[in-house]
């Protein structure tokens, strides 16, 4: 079984789809792995680090994707780089499918078996496979520490000779896997930490990590989780609801830390600028959901935008990537976990089983088309 590890194409990514410690495991499994030079060096692993685990080396993408029967990428081929791409490999990456039919059709027309890692359905045995968890919990930790960063005053409080500073007044808005890790980071810090969220499940985890949970928590409220654990996108009325609490709430806040997603749509909008404009100057706000059209009025894709009231909005792009070597071991464990469900450990060959739940539910192209039922378009 050839496995290739590319170096990403797109420069705004650091990350790997293998380290040595899951290069070991691949060849304990039967595989060869061949990685490109460099592939590594943004997360923290040289060449020679790869090499030591039992990899090959490749002087190119091309050179190593030669062959190979899987591929470990972190973000989508694009057009240029899949005339390197063998028909028939498995490529798995972070596909990014949603609203991208002519980038998945172009995948698809390769041949290659795609699969999106972030479709992997949230049951107990996929778990360890499940990217949007390991990449969203160290976005919400990071969060915290780049509001830190900007934020001209400290976290906790201090009592000094010369006087006392406040603790920071930490609102965190989406109470998901980055948000909970946002919460615990802030507390951490000595900050005073409230939260929201229009799951009801939050409402027990957010105080279980001693911040209290703020909230419209009407009949909809109770309703707004689906059967896969996400939100459902609220009513209008819902929403304004919300937004008239937030809008009393935030303006008592230093820092406020947006992570609401919706999958599949753009990110709802919880922060308008009058909001922003409530907020005193020197405050902090961190957009996590700024590649997804961003839950805060006002912010850009990655930019540090300062308002004319003097409130910092950031809107960093690929926060994982910004603890690169952390994410890339994270994310490589997740892939490990998935290439395991795909080979047969006994004759050491691959043998994915197209019928099993975790393959349906990744898979968008194989043999030329888009098979995934959710991005196949309708006939005629
Ligand atoms: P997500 O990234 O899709 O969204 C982030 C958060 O934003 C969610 O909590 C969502 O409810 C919230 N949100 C959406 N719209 C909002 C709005 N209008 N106002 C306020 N908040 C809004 O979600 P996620 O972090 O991937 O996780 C969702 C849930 O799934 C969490 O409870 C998580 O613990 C759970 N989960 C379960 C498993 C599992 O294997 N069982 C794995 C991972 C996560």
């Amino acid at each position: 079984i050839g496995i290739a590890v590319p170096k990403e194409v797109d420069p705004g990514e650091p990350r790997v789809g293998a380290t040595p410690d899951t290069v070991k495991k691949l060849i304990a499994l039967g595989a060869t792995v061949t990685v490109a030079a460099g592939a590594g060096l943004a997360s923290g692993i040289t060449d020679a680090d790869y090499r030591e685990a039992g990899a090959t080396i490749a002087a190119s993408n091309a050179e190593a994707l030669h062959g190979a029967a899987i591929v470990l990428k972190v973000r989508r081929p694009a057009a240029e780089e899949l005339g390197a791409y063998p028909a028939g490999a498995l490529v798995l990456a972070i596909m990014d499918p949603y609203g991208q039919q002519e980038a998945l059709e172009v995948v698809a027309r390769t041949g290659v078996a795609a699969f999106a890692m972030e479709l992997m359905p949230r049951i107990t045995r996929a778990q360890v496979m499940d990217v949007l968890s390991s990449q969203a919990n160290l976005a919400g930790y990071r969060a915290v520490i780049d509001a830190s960063a900007e934020f001209g005053r400290a976290f906790p409080m201090m009592m000094t000779a010369a006087g006392t500073v406040p603790a920071a007044k930490v609102f965190v808005m989406g109470a998901g896997v980055a948000g909970l890790q946002a919460i615990a980071t802030a507390r951490r810090l000595g900050a005073i930490v409230t939260a929201t969220d229009v799951r009801p499940a939050a409402k027990e985890q957010v105080a279980s990590l001693g911040a209290k949970f703020v909230a419209v928590e009407d009949e909809e409220f109770r309703q707004a989780e689906t059967a896969a654990g996400y939100a459902k996108p609220m009513s209008a009325e819902y929403q304004a609801k919300q937004a008239a609490l937030v809008a009393e709430h935030i303006k008592k806040q230093d820092v406020v830390i947006t992570t609401a997603l919706i999958p599949g749509r753009p990110a709802p909008h919880l922060v308008s600028s009058a909001m922003v404009e409530s907020l005193k100057p020197g405050s902090v706000l961190v957009d996590l959901a700024v590649e997804r059209g961003g839950n805060v009025e006002g912010a850009k894709a990655g930019e540090v935008v300062t308002t004319a009231n003097g409130v910092k909005i950031i809107g960093h792009l690929n926060v994982p990537g910004r603890l690169a070597a952390s994410a890339s071991s994270l994310y490589a464990r997740n892939l490990l976990a998935f290439v395991e469900t795909l080979v047969d450990r006994k004759e050491k060959v691959l043998a994915p089983n197209w019928d099993d739940e975790l393959v349906k539910a990744t898979l968008l192209t194989r043999d030329g088309a888009i098979v995934h039922p959710m991005f196949q378009l309708p006939v005629g």
